[in-house]
C-alpha cells in the first residue's frame, strides 16, 4: 500500500479537476491530483469555446454583459427546474475565470456567437486552429506543476476514506501497477467527469434513453466513480440529469459536416415525412430532441445540387470555422464517394431512388417535398415556421440524402451541492470535507443541455472546480 498525505486531494484531472487543483494550490495548500488516464485533461481536451460573462475580452469588444439577463434566460430555458444560486454563482465567476486563465497565459483571441443572433456573445475562443480545451489544460497543468501540485496519473480513485464517525478523510485508489494507494487528506474534491460510460447508471438516471438508437460521439466516456463515491459518503443525488447529445450526426465522415449543418436542408424521417423546422440545426440539443422522436432516431438530410452549391458558396459560418478540420473542403468530394459506397449517402436524379434509399413510400416522400416546395413558393412554412430566408425549393436534381442520427457526448448531472460546491446530503447539509465539481454535480441543466449558454459545459466545469478549490482551501488552517 502506497500512503500519501496532503491538504486537498482532487479525484480526476480533467477540466474541473485541474482548475480545482490550480486554485487550491494558489493559497499554499498541498494538493494531490489522482488521474486515471495516462495524462490529464479528460474531456477538457476537446472544447472549442468557453462560456463567460464579464471577461476582459467582452469589455474590450463592448459586448453587452448583463449578467441578470443571462441568468434569467438560463433559468427560463430550464423552467426553473435548476438551482438559481448555483447558476448565479457560476455566471458571476465566469468572466473573472477567463481573466484568471488569460493571466496564466491562455491567449484568448475572440469571443463569438455560437448561435445566430445570440446576445451576448459568450463563446471565448483561442486562435482558430488551436483547440481552447487543449490550450487551457496544458496551461493549468504547467501552472499546477509550478505550484508543486503532485499529479498521479494512471491512478484510479475507487472509494472515500471515512473516519470512524463517518467523516470524509481521504481517498483510496489503485495505480497503474495495481498497487493500492491511500491518500489521507483534509478535503476531497471529486471531479470524475460523469458516467457516460456506465450503462447501469445511464439506465437508472435516464430511464427513457435508448442506447441502441444513439451513436457514441467523440470524447471520453467515464464510469461515474465520483457519483458512486459521493453517494457512499452520504451525498444526495440532485434530481435533474441532462444528456449532451447532438444531431444530425454521422461518424467517420467529418467533411460531410460542411453539408449537414445548414438550415436550408430538408429533414425527412423513415416514413418519408418532414418533421421539424430545420433552422434548429444551430442548437444541437434541440436538433437531437427532434431526431430522437423519429422512428429508430434516424433522419435523412436532403438537398439538391443548387442547395449544395449554395452551401459551398456561402462557406463556413463561425461555428464551422471553429469546429471543423481545416481540410474538410478538400476532402469533401472523396468523402461523398466513400459515403455513397458505404450506404450513408445517395445522389440521384429521381426521388424514387431517394425513397428506396430511405426505405419510405415514394408517395410520402413526394408529397412531403411538394408541400415543402409550396411553402417555399408562398414564403411561409405553414407547418414548422422555418424562417423564410431558409426556404429553398428542392427541384434541381441531382438530389442528395445523407443518413444521419444522434451522437451522445457526455452526461451532466449528479450530486447535490451548495454554491461553495460542497456535497450536500438529503437534508441539504454539507457532507463534511467533500466537494464535487464539473459534470459530477447537478443543478445547472435540467432535462435538455442548454446550448444557448454556449460553452458552459467547459465553462461551468472550470468555474465549479476553481470555486471548489478556493473554498476547500479557505476552510483549512494553513
Ligand atoms: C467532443 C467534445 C467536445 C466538447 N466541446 C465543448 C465546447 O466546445 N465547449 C464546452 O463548453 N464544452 C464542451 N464539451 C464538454 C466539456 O468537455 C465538459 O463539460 C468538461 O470537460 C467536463 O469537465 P469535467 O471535469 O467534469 O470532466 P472531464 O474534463 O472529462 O474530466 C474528468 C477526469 O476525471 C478522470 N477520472 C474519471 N474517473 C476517475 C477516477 N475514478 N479516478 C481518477 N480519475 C478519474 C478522467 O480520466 C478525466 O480526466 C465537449 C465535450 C466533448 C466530449
Amino acid at each position: 500500500m502506497i500512503q500519501l498525505k496532503c491538504d486537498i486531494v482532487v479525484v480526476g484531472g480533467g477540466a474541473s479537476g485541474m482548475a480545482a487543483a490550480a486554485s487550491a494550490s494558489e493559497s499554499g495548500a498541498s494538493v494531490i491530483v489522482l488521474e486515471k488516464n495516462a495524462s490529464v485533461g479528460g474531456n477538457g481536451l476537446f472544447p472549442r469555446g468557453i462560456f463567460a460573462v464579464g471577461s476582459f475580452l467582452q469589455k474590450r469588444k463592448l459586448v453587452n454583459t448583463d449578467k441578470d439577463e443571462v441568468f434569467s434566460a438560463c433559468m427560463e430555458y430550464s423552467h426553473w427546474k435548476i438551482d438559481p444560486d448555483l447558476v448565479r454563482t457560476l455566471i458571476e465567476k465566469s468572466g473573472d475565470t477567463i481573466d484568471w486563465l488569460h493571466d496564466m497565459g491562455v491567449d484568448f483571441t475572440d469571443v463569438v456567437h455560437h448561435l445566430p443572433g445570440q446576445n451576448p456573445e459568450v463563446f471565448h475562443i483561442t486562435e482558430k486552429d488551436l483547440n481552447v480545451g487543449k490550450t487551457v489544460i496544458k496551461i493549468l497543468h504547467d501552472y499546477c506543476k509550478d505550484k508543486n501540485v503532485e499529479i498521479q496519473t494512471g491512478c484510479t480513485g475507487s472509494s472515500l476514506i471515512l473516519s470512524p464517525d463517518g467523516i470524509v478523510a481521504g481517498v483510496l485508489a489503485k495505480n497503474r501497477d495495481g498497487e493500492d494507494v491511500q491518500v489521507e487528506a483534509s478535503r476531497v474534491i471529486l471531479c470524475t467527469g460523469g458516467f457516460a460510460g456506465n450503462q447501469d447508471m445511464i439506465s437508472k438516471f435516464y430511464p427513457k434513453y435508448k442506447p441502441d438508437e444513439v451513436t457514441p460521439g467523440p470524447g471520453m466516456r467515464h464510469n461515474g466513480e465520483g457519483l458512486k463515491m459521493a453517494v457512499e459518503a452520504g451525498a444526495a443525488i440532485e434530481g435533474n440529469f441532462a444528456m449532451e447529445m447532438a444531431a444530425p450526426k454521422i461518424r467517420g465522415y467529418a467533411p460531410l459536416n460542411l453539408l449537414l449543418g445548414k438550415p436550408w436542408n430538408v429533414w425527412i424521417n423513415r416514413k418519408g415525412k418532414r418533421f421539424a423546422n430545420e433552422g434548429i440545426v444551430y442548437n444541437f440539443s434541440l436538433a437531437a430532441n427532434a431526431c430522437l422522436r423519429q422512428p429508430k432516431a434516424q433522419m435523412w438530410v436532403v438537398f439538391d445540387e443548387r442547395i449544395k452549391n449554395f452551401t459551398l458558396e456561402e462557406g463556413r459560418d463561425i461555428v464551422e470555422l471553429i469546429h471543423f478540420p481545416p481540410d474538410s473542403e478538400q476532402k469533401l468530394d472523396d468523402t461523398i464517394l466513400k459515403a455513397i459506397d458505404n450506404g450513408y449517402l445517395i445522389k440521384s436524379d429521381n426521388l424514387e431512388d431517394l425513397a428506396a434509399f430511405i426505405g419510405c413510400p415514394l408517395e410520402s416522400l413526394t408529397s412531403s417535398i411538394e408541400e415543402y416546395n409550396k411553402f417555399c413558393d408562398s414564403g411561409r412554412d405553414a407547418k414548422y415556421a422555418k424562417n423564410i430566408k431558409n426556404l429553398k425549393k428542392l427541384n434541381n436534381p441531382p438530389y442528395y440524402a445523407i443518413k444521419a442520427g444522434v451522437d451522445m457526448l457526455i452526461t451532466h448531472g449528479g450530486i447535490r451541492v451548495d454554491d461553495n460546491f460542497r456535497a450536500l446530503n438529503e437534508n441539504l447539509e454539507p457532507v463534511k470535507n467533500l466537494y464535487v465539481a464539473g459534470v459530477d454535480f447537478g443543478g445547472v441543466d435540467a432535462d435538455v443541455y442548454n446550448v444557448t449558454m454556449s460553452g458552459h459545459g467547459f465553462g461551468f466545469a472550470l468555474n465549479s472546480g476553481r470555486i471548489a478549490g478556493e473554498n476547500a482551501v479557505a476552510t483549512l488552517k494553513i
